[in-house]
């Protein structure tokens, strides 16, 4: 199957988990992951209608997304990855979303670089939900104390909260710990579900989910 059937299939079944969950059509944003896919297929997406786009390294994005933007003004370009600050000044300049911010060191060089460019990308926390010791995001329970020092200090808007549960691991329990989280913080979006799961995430409440494969095929991380 090419990129515009697997994206018809995808949207297909965000759809019927909408329905089956009781939730409005269309609350929930597919964002298209196309890490390690070349400009070509990102076209292919685009020219099927996809609007929104997904990737984790701030140089990647970089080489194909500005022609890309150019070509389709209304992309909406969603930076998943972990963020150094060092790459701050660029991750403000090209994307629209950061969805990984997790630390006291990211967030103040975010609020620094979008107060000199005058550009503000909508900002998620990634949360460790899983609190797996290799993985970015803050610890669950230092939501609260976070989000007051981005709100409040650093006079950040933050959009949503994101996670990525632990591989292997049914994923229910850590879409419920972040919908909680938001709720109890009130944080209004959820970006949570991958190819593998995220027809769960849309019953859990995700208001975006992040799918690649399912819609690009497998990656191939020797080329
Ligand atoms: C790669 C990636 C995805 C997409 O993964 P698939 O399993 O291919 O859908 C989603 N979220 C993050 C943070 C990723 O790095």
């Amino acid at each position: 199957m090419g990129v515009r059937e697997n994206l018809e299939d995808v949207r297909t079944k965000i759809a019927a988990a909408e329905h089956e969950a009781e939730r409005a059509k269309d609350a929930v944003t597919l964002v298209a992951v196309s890490k390690t896919h070349e400009a070509d297929m990102i076209r292919e997406a685009i020219a099927a209608g996809q609007r929104v786009f997904g990737e984790n390294r701030v140089q990647e994005a970089q080489r194909k997304f500005p022609e890309l933007k150019q070509e389709t003004p209304d992309l909406e370009l969603r930076l998943i990855g972990p963020l150094q600050s060092n790459k701050a000044e660029d991750a403000v300049k090209l994307f629209d979303v950061i969805e990984s911010v997790d630390r006291e060191k990211i967030a103040r060089a975010l609020a620094r670089e979008m107060a000199k460019q005058g550009r503000a990308p909508r900002l998620y926390i990634q949360v460790n939900t899983g609190n797996e010791p290799q993985k970015a995001g803050i610890d669950p329970r230092e939501t609260g104390a976070f989000l007051t020092l981005c709100r409040d200090e650093l006079g950040l808007e933050i959009e949503g909260l994101m996670c990525i549960p632990p591989a292997g691991e049914n994923p229910g329990p850590h879409f419920a710990l972040l919908a909680d989280l938001a709720s109890e913080n009130s944080v209004a979006k959820l970006s949570m579900g991958m190819s593998g799961d995220y027809e769960i995430a849309v019953a859990f409440g995700a208001t975006s989910v992040r799918v690649g494969s399912a819609i690009f095929g497998a990656r191939d991380y020797a080329a």
